[in-house]
């Protein structure tokens, strides 16, 4: 495995392990303190994230950066993004089975270097991974689970929170508070 993330970052950028490599703007590594103690998987770039090359930069994002301001009171330096994908679906479809294991020892090895206390996984495509489940998100949130070392914090895609309102978005709350226990605890 590469010795830094800085190293994985420049090994990433020039991927072709899979076809979203032929319609990116940027590789969306990953944003944030590599040392943080909490860091959040995502699902994969946007247009705005592909043009910018960072993760959560579009509405979700914004939305994100405030609950976890609320919540935790952390600030996006503090923490670490990534994504399950690395390069954007065309017209933000579902990342495809192959796309995501072509990108997933990236995600794996960013994880390693950066040995979080907690991760929290935001909607179906991070948390299946990472838990290697076919179970859904919304039987899946509401608890913690162990990911090698981590505390992994199950919640919501902002994306659906946007779209779902109060419901979802007083659950990840829920679980947003979850994370800082686990933070607190670790
Ligand atoms: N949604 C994601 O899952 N990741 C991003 O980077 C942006 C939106």
């Amino acid at each position: 495995m590469v010795a830094t993330l800085e190293a994985l970052a420049r090994e990433a950028s020039n991927c072709t392990r899979c076809p979203l490599s032929g319609g990116r703007t940027t590789v969306v590594f990953g944003v944030g303190d590599p040392s943080a103690d909490l860091v959040f998987v995502g699902e994969g770039p946007g247009r705005e994230e592909d043009l910018r090359g960072e993760p959560f930069v579009g509405r979700s994002g914004a939305l994100l950066d405030r609950l976890v301001w609320e919540e935790i009171g952390l600030t996006r330096d503090r923490f670490y993004i990534a994504n399950t994908v690395k390069c954007r679906p065309p017209a933000n479809r579902d990342p495809l089975p192959a796309e995501v294991a072509a990108c997933r020892p990236y995600l794996e090895a960013q994880l390693e270097l950066i040995d979080p206390k907690v991760i929290v996984t935001l909607g179906n495509f991070a948390t299946k991974l990472l838990l290697d489940t076919a179970e859904g998100i919304t039987k899946l949130r509401g608890r913690t689970y162990t990911y090698r070392q981590s505390t992994l914090v199950p919640t919501f895609h902002p994306a659906a929170v946007l779209r779902g309102g109060g419901e979802p978005m007083a659950k990840m709350r829920a679980d947003l508070i979850r994370a800082k226990e686990a933070l607190e605890a670790a």
